[in-house]
């Protein structure tokens, strides 16, 4: 056989090996306690969308959908359509089409939250892949400031219960599309006075959407970025209360931020309400979790218009400052691993293991090499190695007098007693 090149995984899309999924998991099972007592349910949609849905629902003039999706056009049917298809760069759209899709506010508001991988076609760096996960909560139908800042102690409670402490919180409004629409009109004319200044991208959006050029990148235009007129004092009083509401919950529950008038999110369906958590410990790639009120989503994809406010974080971010805070994860180790001298003492030991998997203790069995089982000191090295507490071991003496061996090997080291091979429950409680 002639041998071939290597296949190796698409650049930017990681796998995530047993060791590390193990965080992943510890940080799932964090999350889904901590949604469930605010009240917010899990909703899984699809990871391919109708390429329409982005497009309306982000905007045509932001980085996603300008340069970063993976769109493709699907194979032609019988009557020779073929959809346009797109990897969700994001779920909140998938999420919101699902809620109008099913008619989910016909009773009034709901609270989801959701988890998975999201794809966008970033240049790869740390902290930014091209297929990455999110965890994102959303709160739809309910339009008081008092659901904001539900959302924004929800991500709290969650870095609390994460043990998460390098975190700050800035805060901003983007008001409604009236008051948008005056501070667009001065936004250009500032742009337009410091043309020379304006990069590629800022000058291609100054007309279609400059208030995206405040959300760039470019270390070159911080400066400008700074100096434009700001959207804040543009806000009526309405959107002025919404943001004063949103502040005093956060105060009351001692929740410090900061207002950053320049914080215009990625994504164009944002209104009033928008922040970031960031940390200082992950360089430029600092945003933790961002989001903010939509109240305009539903009804830009074709539902029947309802308020909305939900946020998103970045799961290979929260992982990597938890890794730089110090934070402890639990590493999984089985309860038991059984040691079988010989093959002949697989079928009974394999039966009592599944007796003892059924009452809840975790087993790793010994599996040899196909030839045997391998001598006594090597299966005791791999019992040592596997973490476990105890060592079940099923020799011949044992299996004869219908036994086994329960050897402890952390605490109480080289303590043992008999146990019935039979009479799983009388003692396999005391293992776990
Ligand atoms: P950034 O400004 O860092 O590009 P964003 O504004 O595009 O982030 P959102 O669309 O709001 O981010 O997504 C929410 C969170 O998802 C981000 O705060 C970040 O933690 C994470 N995230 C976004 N893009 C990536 C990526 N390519 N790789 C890893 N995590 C990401
Ligand atoms: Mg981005």
């Amino acid at each position: 056989m002639s041998k071939e090149k290597q296949i190796t995984a698409v650049k930017g899309m990681n796998d995530i090996l047993p060791q590390e999924s193990a965080r992943w998991e510890w940080l799932e099972d964090v999350v889904r306690k901590v949604m469930a007592r605010s009240a917010y349910r899990n909703i899984r949609t699809p990871i391919m969308e109708h390429t329409q849905l982005f497009t309306r629902g982000l905007g045509e003039v932001t980085d996603i959908v300008e340069k970063e999706m993976y769109s493709f056009q699907d194979r032609a049917d019988k009557n020779g359509d073929a959809e346009h298809l797109t990897l969700r760069p994001e779920s909140t759209a998938g999420v919101v089409r699902a809620v109008s899709e099913h008619n989910m506010l016909y009773e009034g508001g709901k609270r989801l939250y959701y988890m998975g991988p999201m794809f966008r076609r970033e240049r790869p760096q740390r902290g930014r892949y091209r297929q990455f996960h999110q965890i994102g909560a959303e709160a739809l139908g309910f339009g008081g400031p008092e659901v904001d800042a539900e959302l924004i102690l929800l991500a709290a409670q969650l870095w609390d219960a994460l043990g998460i402490k390098n975190w700050r919180l800035e805060l901003n409004s983007l008001g409604q599309p009236d008051e948008r629409r005056e501070h667009r009109a001065a936004l250009i004319a500032y742009f337009e006075s410091h043309a020379d200044q304006l990069d590629e991208d800022a000058r291609r959006r100054l007309h279609a959407n400059p208030l995206r050029i405040l959300d760039t990148k470019n270390p070159a235009m911080q400066s400008l970025v700074e100096g434009a007129p700001r959207l804040m004092d543009y806000l009526g009083e309405a959107s002025q209360k919404h943001l004063e509401a949103v502040q005093a919950i956060l105060k009351a529950n001692g929740i410090d931020y900061s207002i950053n008038p320049r914080l215009v999110r990625g994504l164009d369906y944002y209104n009033l309400t928008v922040f970031e958590f960031i940390t200082e410990k992950l360089g430029s790639q600092g945003t933790i979790c961002g989001g903010g009120r939509y109240d305009y989503l539903i009804q830009e994809i074709g539902g029947k218009a309802a308020p909305a406010v939900g946020w998103a974080l970045g799961v290979e971010r929260v992982l990597e400052l938890l890794k730089e805070e110090g934070v402890q994860t639990p590493e999984p180790a089985p309860d038991a691993y059984a040691i079988i001298p010989d093959v002949s003492a697989v079928p009974a030991a394999m039966r009592c293991l599944y007796a003892l998997r059924s009452e809840g203790v975790a087993v790793q069995m010994h599996a040899g090499t196909g030839e045997g089982m391998g001598s006594m000191k090597s299966q005791f090295k791999k019992a040592d190695a596997s973490g476990a507490r105890y060592a079940l071991i099923f020799g011949a003496d044992e299996l004869a007098a219908g036994e086994l061996t329960v050897k402890a090997l952390r605490d109480g080291a080289g303590e043992q007693q008999r146990q019935s091979l039979t009479e799983v429950s009388k003692w396999a409680t005391a293992l776990k």
